[in-house]
């Protein structure tokens, strides 16, 4: 990949966090490519590619199930600052593991001005920022010397030239991974400005990399964090995915409470925290969380449904609570209770209908899964969401908010053989499975229009 666009004439660099965690020792999740190959000529050199992104243009080249980003080099809104690449090879300290060979010597110090002279473009149509400071639009192509101040974080912004294995470094990241900092590139407020999920991705790296942020880096994002409502829902899904999917989750909800990103993302999940903080449903949603990473760690998949069931359990709770008892138990109360939850965090993130329509399942049917009926408990096995309620139904257990008996019940239900399984329904009396020495033939309930199933 890298190969053909050398070969093609161009440079080729890869860049950010594949770098840095080649540095780290750990594995990158993807492979991020800088170049200064426009994207249209991206997609004449590959096949397999296609131009994505209007905010942000740039090539999506696919190999197999992975997909490679080939981004332009972009010139950046702080001036060029420096003329030579620091190469810098004392990243020692840090025991890169794979980390890639470093050059002595810079490659191929000046080639500044190629695009920036060939291409008639006028910052104007193509930068675009709004009244907040935020960037709307970025399509200025530059040189790699610009390209890199546009960067958010000194460790995300390494070059590995893989025409000479060599890291080019402008900015002082090698340095920064080895002390395990993050740092801002320029002023951190006007940064934050531009673009205000760079708040939510320093929190995701002091998540997942344990990196201390500078404190220059830290201080404006408490004052700061409300501009996360400017930013496209949908853009907030998908970092919010970033966030607690990839097997830092529980730390991640730490990091966002700690610095009141929470309460700019998810304020129904953030006031239920600071109202009950460490109660039952709190420690039900960290719980869960540490069952994601788990499970990211050992390479299965994980669900946006459940995530959202798990952060929205206290809001949902909450609106449940604030009704009569009576009505605790009732499907409609419940749907209504999730209904408003989802209404609320959907203002700011955009979590697509199917995933709502998800959680709304997993809430209704647990009281279905705490108390079976018969063999009508066997078609909630056929249930599309019976896998993410039934985990739901095990947290709950194990935290003493369902009874277990019951999830023991639907774990043995699940291994068992067919016949077996008519064996175990029947033998559910009213509520709960059968005790020891209780007799009870099978039972015969009348159908009802399963209108929830
Ligand atoms: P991950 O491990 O999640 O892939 P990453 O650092 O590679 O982390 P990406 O979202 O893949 O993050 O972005 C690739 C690179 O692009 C980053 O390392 C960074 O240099 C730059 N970048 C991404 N998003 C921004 C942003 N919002 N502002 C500035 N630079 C950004
Ligand atoms: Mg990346």
């Amino acid at each position: 990949m890298l190969y053909r666009l050398r070969e093609g004439g161009f440079q080729a660099f890869l860049v950010g966090g594949c770098v840095r965690d080649l540095l780290l020792g750990l594995e990158p999740k993807d492979f991020d490519v800088s170049t200064d190959a426009l994207p249209e000529e991206v997609r004449k050199l590959f096949r397999n590619c296609r131009l994505v992104g209007r905010r942000f243009r740039l090539a999506h080249v696919f190999f197999g199930r992975e997909t490679i980003e080939v981004a332009t080099f972009r010139a950046s809104s702080a001036p060029s600052q420096a003329e030579e690449p620091v190469l810098d090879a004392d990243t020692g300290e840090g025991e890169p593991g794979e980390a890639p060979e470093i050059a002595e010597e810079p490659a191929e110090p000046g080639y500044a001005g190629r695009r920036r002279d060939s291409f008639d473009q006028s910052a104007d149509t193509h930068r675009a920022f709004d009244e907040s400071g935020r960037i709307l639009r970025d399509n200025v192509y530059g040189n790699i010397d610009e390209d890199v101040w546009r960067r958010d974080f000194t460790a995300n912004s390494l070059y590995y030239n893989i025409a000479d294995f060599s890291i080019w470094d402008y900015v002082n990241g090698a340095a920064d991974i080895a002390a395990r900092t993050l740092r801002m590139i320029g002023d951190p407020e006007t940064r934050y400005r531009e673009d205000p999920v760079r708040m939510l991705r320093a929190a995701r790296f002091e998540a997942k990399l344990g990196f201390t942020l500078d404190s220059a880096t830290a201080a404006p994002i408490a004052q700061l964090a409300g501009l996360l409502g400017a930013v496209p829902p949908a853009r907030l899904f998908d970092e919010t995915l970033k966030l607690f999917l990839t097997g830092h989750g529980a730390r991640s909800y730490e990091v966002l409470r700690r610095r009141g990103l929470l309460a700019a993302i998810l304020p129904t999940v953030d006031s239920y925290a600071a109202a009950y903080p460490g109660n039952l449903v709190e420690q039900l949603l960290l719980q869960g969380l540490r069952n994601t990473d788990e499970r990211v760690a050992a390479d299965k998949p994980v669900a946006p449904t459940f995530l959202f069931a798990l952060l929205l359990y206290g809001p949902i709770a909450r609106i449940i609570e604030a009704m009569p008892p009576q009505q605790w138990h009732e499907t409609g109360a419940i749907l209504d209770a999730c209904d408003q939850a989802l209404r609320e965090a959907q203002s700011r993130i955009a979590i697509p209908r199917r995933f709502a329509l998800g959680v709304r399942e997993m809430f209704a049917l647990q009281p279905r899964l705490e108390h079976p009926r018969g063999r009508r408990a066997l078609r909630v096995l056929e249930h599309p969401r019976f896998r993410a309620s039934y985990d739901l139904l095990l947290l709950r257990a194990q935290l003493g908010m369902a009874p277990q008996d019951m999830a023991d019940w639907w774990t043995r239900l699940q291994e068992a053989s067919d016949p077996e399984r008519e064996e175990l329904a029947d033998e559910l009396g009213g509520s709960t499975p059968r005790r020891e020495g209780a007799r009870r033939g099978p039972r015969r309930r009348r159908r009802r229009p399963a209108s929830s199933a």
